[in-house]
C-alpha cells in the first residue's frame, strides 16, 4: 500500500537520536537550541522557538501576539482544524475567507471581504506548500490593525519572489509570527513537534515564556514577589523563576530536536524529489479533462506538501468514495484536504455558521482529492499511482 504521506527517516536521522540517547539531556538540553539557531537560519528569520507540536505552535503565536476574548481572528475555509482552533483556545472568535479555486490559498480579496470591525490577527495557510500571496495580504493586514500569523504547517522550505529577491517562508517581513508543523506526514519530521518563527525578539521571548509554563529566568525581566526590600524573599539565586502569565509545557524534547536538525540538513533535497514527483504527475494527467491539477504561481516555490488535485467526480460518473475504493484496491492511499472548517458541528453551533459561507471552499470540498506524495516514493511507485489514477479516473 502507497501511503498519500509518509516520513523520510535516513541512518544519519537514527544516529542524530541514538546520539542524543546516550548524552545528559533528553529535554531541556543543548540540541534544543541547536536545533532552533539552524532553523532560524535555515528560514533567515532571527528567532525560532521549538515546540510539542504545530497545534501548540499556533496557541503560542496567539498568546504571544495577545489575541484574546472578543478578538476575531480570520482563517482560510480551507485548512486543518488547529489553524482555527488556535483561536479559540486564547477565546477569541474564529472566523473564515474564502479561497481562490486555482491556489486553494486565502486572497487580500476574499479576507478583505470577511473583514469586520472587530479582526485582530489573521490566520492566511499556505495550502500544499504553495504561499499565499503574503505581501499584498499584509499590506491589509497592517492597513487594518491585524498581526499576520501564517500557517506554514505544510510550506517550510518554500520561497516567495518580491521584486527580484526569493524569500523563504519565515524569513519575510509579511508576517509576524509563522508556524511550522513537523507531524510526519509533513515535510520534515520531528514525530511530533512544532515551530514559531519571528523576527520580533518580543514576541519571540513571549512564546519562549508561554512554552514553558508563563515562567522567566532572565533577570532583567524579574518584578520580585511583591516582599519588603532585603527580605528573604527578594533573594533571585540560581534556583529563582517567576511566572508572570499562565503558560503551558508545550516544550519538544532534545530527542526530537536531533531529528529535527538532521532532517533540516537534507530538507532541501527532500523538496527537491517532492517537486520531482509533481512534475511526472503533471506530465502524466495534463490530457485529463475532468481534473484541475495544482498550479504554482511563477513568483512562487512549492515545498510540495500536497499534490492535491481537483476532479469533477460527476463529469467522470464515479462518487469519489467509489473512486478512492477503487485507488484502494489497487494499493493507493489517498486524502481531502479539507472539509472546510466552519461546517463542523462545533463551529455551526458555536457562532450559527452555514453553507453558503464560502462559495469557493463549498466548491472545491467535493472535488478534492490528494495523490501520494513522498520523498522515499520510488520512480516506480510513481508509475504505479499513474497508472491508477488513469484507470481509475
Ligand atoms: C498539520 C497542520 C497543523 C497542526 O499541526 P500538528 O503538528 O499536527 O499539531 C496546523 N495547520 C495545518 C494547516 C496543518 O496541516
Amino acid at each position: 500500500m502507497i501511503p498519500y504521506g509518509k516520513q523520510y527517516i535516513d541512518d544519519d536521522d537514527i544516529a542524530a537520536v541514538v546520539e542524543v540517547l546516550k548524552s545528559d539531556w533528553l529535554t531541556c538540553g543543548p540540541a534544543v537550541s541547536r536545533f532552533e539557531k539552524a532553523l532560524a537560519d535555515y528560514c533567515g528569520a532571527k528567532h525560532a522557538i521549538a515546540v510539542a507540536n504545530g497545534t501548540a505552535a499556533l496557541h503560542v503565536a496567539m498568546l504571544a501576539a495577545g489575541i484574546k476574548a472578543g478578538d476575531r481572528v480570520l482563517t482560510s475555509a480551507n485548512t486543518f482544524l488547529a489553524s482555527a482552533n488556535c483561536a479559540e483556545y486564547v477565546g477569541a472568535t474564529a472566523d473564515f475567507a474564502d479561497i481562490d479555486p486555482r491556489t486553494y490559498n486565502v486572497t487580500a480579496e476574499t479576507l478583505g471581504a470577511a473583514w469586520k470591525s472587530d479582526v485582530r490577527a489573521i490566520v492566511p495557510v499556505d495550502f500544499a506548500g504553495q504561499p499565499c500571496d503574503m505581501p499584498t495580504i499584509a499590506a491589509l493586514a497592517r492597513e487594518r490593525g491585524a498581526l499576520i500569523i501564517e500557517d506554514a504547517s505544510h510550506a517550510i522550505g518554500s520561497q516567495v519572489q518580491h521584486k527580484g529577491k526569493w524569500y523563504k517562508t519565515g524569513g519575510h517581513a509579511w508576517a509576524d509570527l509563522t508556524t511550522f508543523s513537523f507531524h510526519p506526514v509533513k515535510t520534515m519530521t520531528t514525530g511530533e513537534g512544532g515551530a514559531v518563527i519571528t523576527n520580533d525578539d518580543k514576541l519571540a521571548q513571549r512564546c519562549r515564556m508561554f512554552r514553558s509554563h508563563g515562567m522567566i529566568r532572565d533577570a532583567s525581566h524579574f518584578v520580585g514577589l511583591s516582599a519588603p526590600a532585603n527580605s528573604r524573599f527578594t533573594e533571585y539565586g540560581p534556583w529563582y523563576y517567576e511566572m508572570h502569565e499562565l503558560g503551558y509545557n508545550y516544550r519538544l524534547t532534545d530527542i526530537q530536536c536531533a531529528l529535527g536538525h538532521s532532517q533540516l540538513r537534507k530538507l532541501d533535497a527532500l523538496i527537491e524529489r517532492r517537486a520531482e514527483i509533481a512534475r511526472k504527475y503533471n506530465v502524466a494527467f495534463s490530457d485529463l479533462s475532468g481534473v484541475q491539477l495544482p498550479s504554482i504561481d511563477a513568483g512562487n516555490m512549492s515545498a510540495w506538501h500536497l499534490y492535491a488535485l481537483q476532479i469533477d467526480f460527476s463529469a467522470i460518473g464515479k462518487s469519489r468514495t467509489t473512486f478512492v475504493e477503487e485507488l484502494k484496491k489497487q494499493g493507493i492511499g489517498c486524502q481531502v484536504h479539507y472539509i472546510p472548517v466552519y461546517l463542523q458541528e462545533y463551529y455551526r453551533k458555536r457562532y450559527g455558521y452555514m453553507l453558503g459561507k464560502c462559495a469557493v471552499a463549498e466548491k472545491c470540498y467535493p472535488g478534492s482529492l490528494s495523490i501520494p506524495l513522498f520523498p522515499s516514493m520510488t520512480d516506480d511507485d510513481v508509475s504505479r499511482v499513474v497508472r491508477a489514477v488513469l484507470a481509475t479516473v
